[in-house]
């Protein structure tokens, strides 16, 4: 509705309008107002969190035994380990748990 009258009001004094053309011509003009960050930048994002997981996130030896992050929520299971996450400053076992501490959602 919005479009046909503007296209009215466009068409004052032309002899052939073409509505098709001025169609377009909106679609592209609205198209270029949208905000470049509504693109999706699925990529991306994933390849720079995984660099960064690399580069800060190591297992360090600690002077004192903890239990393990990952693992104190099972009573049954308890681990206690030297090591800590040096981006994270959390105890978590090698391997595993050092591993699904930083990929859980
Ligand atoms: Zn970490
Ligand atoms: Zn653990």
């Amino acid at each position: 509705m919005c479009i046909i009258n503007a296209f009215k009001l466009l068409s004052i004094g032309q002899r052939r309008p073409k509505q098709l053309d001025f169609r377009e011509q909106l679609m592209r003009e609205l198209l270029k107002q949208l905000p470049d960050n509504q693109m999706p930048r699925k990529e991306g994002a994933q390849h720079s969190s995984a660099n960064a997981l690399a580069k800060d996130h190591y297992s360090i030896l600690s002077s004192e035994e903890r239990d393990c992050k990952q693992c104190s929520h099972r009573p049954d299971h308890r681990q206690q380990t030297n090591y800590v996450c040096n981006a994270c400053a959390v105890h978590l076992c090698l391997g595993d748990c050092f591993h699904r501490y930083h990929t859980r959602v």
